[in-house]
C-alpha cells in the first residue's frame, strides 16, 4: 500500500509558562498532546472540537509555523521536521491555506492579478503573458471571469472574495489545502456555493483537504475522515459518515448533541455537555474529559485512556469502550 500523503505521529506542542525573577518554566500549556493520524491523497480530514481544543495549533505545528515539542510529520514522502530552510520553503508551496475571513486576507490596494499571482512571484520565475495566463486560469477555475484580474477586492461580494482567496491558494497546484473555517463569515447562499466549489476542486484536481470548522454540518458534508479533539488530544477518529451516524466516544456524542436534527439517533445515546473546557495549563488527571463525562469512574480519574481501535476503521480513547471491546 502506498504511503499516505500526510502521516502525523505522536505530535506534541507545549508552550512554557515562565514565572519568578529568573523566568523559570513553572508549567506547560499542552496545546497539542500526542496526536496521530494519516491522510491519503484525495481525502478530506475534518478537525472538530470546542474552542481551544488545539485544532489551529495542530495545523500550525504541521506547517512548522510553530516549532514542535515532539513527534514526527511525514508529508509527501519527507520528514517535515528534518528539512532545512530551503527544503522547507520548497515543500511549503505544496501546502496552502484558505483563511476564515477573505476581507482581511486580501490586500485592498492590489489588483487581483497581483493578489492571486503573489505565490507565483515568490515560488516561480513566471512573467508577462505566462504569469497572467496562470492568474486567469485560476480565476476561471473558481468561477470568476478573466477580466476580474484587473479589479480590486472591494468590488466583489464576500463569497466572491473567498473564491479569490481559493484561487490564490490553488495557483501553485498544492497537494494539500488547509481550510480554516472557510465558510464561517459567509451568508448561507455563499456558503453552499463555496462548499460546492471546494467539492469540484477535489474531484477535478484531486485536492486533499484538512478542514477546521465549528459548523458540524459543514464538516459532515465535506469530510471523509473526522478527528474529534479535546484539550489537545484526539478523542475519536474515523470515517466521517460512520462517526456522525454512530459516535462512540462520550465527548463526540455530547458535541454532536448540538445538531440533533442531522441524525436520527436514540435519545439514550445523547448526553449533555455541561461545564467548560478545563485549562490546558492544568488539565485533569487520567482522562482529560472525566470532569464533564457522565460515565466517569475511578479509573477515568487516574489513568489516561489510549486512542485504540474500537471498531474497524474507528479509533477512540475511552476506558468504557476498551471494556466493551474486550467483552465483545
Ligand atoms: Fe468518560 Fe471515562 Fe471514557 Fe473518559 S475514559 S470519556 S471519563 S468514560
Amino acid at each position: 500500500m502506498s504511503e499516505p500523503l500526510l502521516k502525523v505521529e505522536n505530535l506534541k506542542k507545549y508552550y512554557p509558562i515562565r514565572s519568578g525573577f529568573f523566568q523559570k518554566t513553572s508549567h506547560w500549556v499542552k496545546a497539542v498532546d500526542g496526536v496521530d493520524f494519516e491522510l491519503n491523497i484525495g481525502e478530506t480530514l475534518g478537525l472538530v472540537g470546542e474552542s481551544g481544543c488545539g485544532k489551529t495549533t495542530l495545523v500550525n505545528t504541521i506547517l512548522r509555523l510553530e516549532d514542535p515539542t515532539g513527534g514526527t510529520v511525514r508529508f509527501d514522502g519527507e520528514d517535515l521536521f528534518q528539512l532545512g530552510k530551503e527544503e522547507l520553503r520548497n515543500t511549503r508551496r505544496k501546502i496552502q491555506i484558505v483563511f476564515q475571513d477573505p476581507f482581511w486576507s486580501l490586500n485592498p490596494r492590489l489588483l487581483l492579478k497581483d493578489i492571486i499571482g503573489e505565490p507565483l512571484k515568490v515560488f516561480t520565475d513566471l512573467k508577462g503573458g505566462d504569469y497572467l495566463k496562470k492568474v486567469e486560469d485560476a480565476l476561471e477555475t473558481v468561477g470568476l471571469p478573466k477580466s476580474a484580474a484587473y479589479q480590486y477586492p472591494h468590488e466583489f461580494s464576500a463569497g466572491q472574495r473567498q473564491r479569490i482567496a481559493i484561487a490564490r491558494a490553488i495557483i501553485l497546484e498544492p497537494k494539500l489545502l488547509i481550510l480554516d473555517e472557510p465558510t464561517s463569515s459567509l451568508d448561507v447562499l455563499s456558503q453552499s456555493q463555496v462548499l460546492l466549489l471546494l467539492e469540484d476542486l477535489k474531484k477535478n484536481l484531486g485536492m486533499t483537504y484538512i478542514l477546521i470548522s465549528h459548523d458540524l454540518s459543514v464538516v459532515h458534508y465535506m469530510s471523509d475522515k473526522i478527528a474529534v479533539m479535546y484539550l489537545g488530544k484526539v478523542m475519536e477518529f474515523g470515517d466521517s459518515d460512520e462517526v456522525f451516524r454512530s459516535p462512540a466516544h462520550p465527548y463526540t456524542k455530547a458535541l454532536f448533541h448540538s445538531i440533533p436534527d442531522i441524525h436520527s439517533r436514540s435519545l439514550d445515546d445523547i448526553v449533555s455537555l455541561e461545564g467548560t473546557v478545563p485549562s490546558p495549563v492544568n488539565p485533569p488527571s487520567g482522562c482529560y474529559f472525566h470532569t464533564r463525562c457522565p460515565y466517569a469512574t475511578d479509573i477515568c480519574r487516574s489513568k489516561a485512556p489510549e486512542l485504540l481501535r474500537h471498531t474497524p476503521g474507528r479509533l477512540a480513547a475511552c476506558h468504557l469502550l476498551e471494556t466493551n471491546d474486550t467483552q465483545s
